[in-house]
């Protein structure tokens, strides 16, 4: 547990929250803050601040959770779509530096806001990036 952090409180129960599933790795809560009905946070119980620090056994259940929940939320709740989001430091919008999933139900016409405005891809970004692998 790392000092000081919301969500390794929360995860391992120092902190109440409101749990729709818990296992011996993970913690999964409704958002207090939600973004669409149903905003769910899956957590991991051990501290990782990111994707990157994460565990590779964690990192493979964490999705087969998303899909368990996921499915349970957009079934429950009527909901017509469902996002999976997953923020990786600041530059991408993360605010609390403890690895978690979001299960965002979607709803026609809702007010969730998870767009982009689509680039081009350009032949030396190709070739760059390609060229990683
Ligand atoms: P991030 O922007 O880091 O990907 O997402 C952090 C999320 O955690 C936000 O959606 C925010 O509403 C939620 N959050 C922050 N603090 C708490 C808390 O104390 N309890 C709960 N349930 N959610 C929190
Ligand atoms: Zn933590």
């Amino acid at each position: 547990m790392e000092n000081n952090c919301i969500f390794c409180k929360i995860a391992n129960g120092e902190i109440p929250s409101a749990t729709v599933y818990e296992d011996e790795d993970f913690r999964a809560i409704l958002d207090l803050n939600p973004a669409s009905k149903g905003h769910t946070l899956i957590i991991p119980k051990k501290h990782a601040a990111n994707l990157f620090e994460l565990p590779e056994e964690t990192a493979e259940k964490v999705l087969s959770i998303a899909k368990k929940l996921g499915a349970r939320l957009k079934e429950g709740l009527h909901a017509e779509g469902l996002n999976v989001v997953q923020n990786n430091g600041e530059a991408a919008g993360q605010t609390v530096m403890h690895f978690h999933m979001h299960l965002i139900p979607r709803y026609n016409n809702d007010t969730v806001n998870v767009k982009w405005v689509p680039g081009t891809l350009t032949e030396d970004d190709k070739k760059e990036i390609l060229g990683l692998f």
